[in-house]
């Protein structure tokens, strides 16, 4: 699996694959892109990542790869990105650093009791769109969604000692 690497908490993402035991590399440029299997867009910001896309050349490939039908794990700056009109991957409408200062960052259970929920400055999926499946919420809301092979999450599953989600996604070969 790749983890798109210019900016943010890429390095999480890759040890959290590795604890699936699942191989990860690091992807800064196109052509790393070749041959891998998915993808994860970690979190970071997401107006810093957008540009470094643009600047190095690399969002015609990204996007490019996400419709190609890779799974792909998009978590937080990376949901805003899936959303955005330049990937356009997930018909979801997310609001940016919804939860304010007081809540920048705090720890939850979904409704459901299956994800430990790790949030930081985290988006709030304010509208879902017909193709969109939502996964799992959290006091009602979408926290986890999924349209075709892209999964969003507005939290940070990297950040929790079991890889269930990365193990999820891109684990059955
Ligand atoms: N607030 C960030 C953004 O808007 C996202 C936060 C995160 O990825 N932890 O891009």
């Amino acid at each position: 699996m790749g983890v798109l690497a210019l900016q943010g908490g890429f390095a999480a993402h890759v040890a959290a694959l590795r604890r699936a035991r699942i191989g990860a590399v690091e992807v800064r440029r196109a052509n790393e892109l070749e041959g891998l299997r998915g993808l994860v867009l970690p979190g970071g910001e997401s107006t810093a990542m957008l540009s470094l896309l643009r600047r190095r050349g690399l969002l015609a490939a990204v996007s490019e790869f996400g419709r190609q039908g890779h799974p792909v794990l998009a978590t937080c700056a990376g949901l805003i990105l899936a959303a955005s009109p330049e990937l356009a991957w997930l018909d979801v409408t997310v609001r940016r650093n919804a939860y304010g200062s007081q809540r920048a960052s705090f720890v939850a259970q979904s409704d459901d009791g299956v994800h430990d929920l790790v949030f930081i400055r985290a988006p709030r999926v304010d509208r879902v769109g017909s193709r969109v499946e939502v996964l799992a919420r959290w006091h009602g809301e979408p926290v986890l969604v999924q349209q075709g092979n892209v999964i969003g999450a507005t939290f940070h599953p990297e950040l929790v000692s079991a890889s269930q989600l990365h193990a999820k996604i891109f684990g059955a070969a």
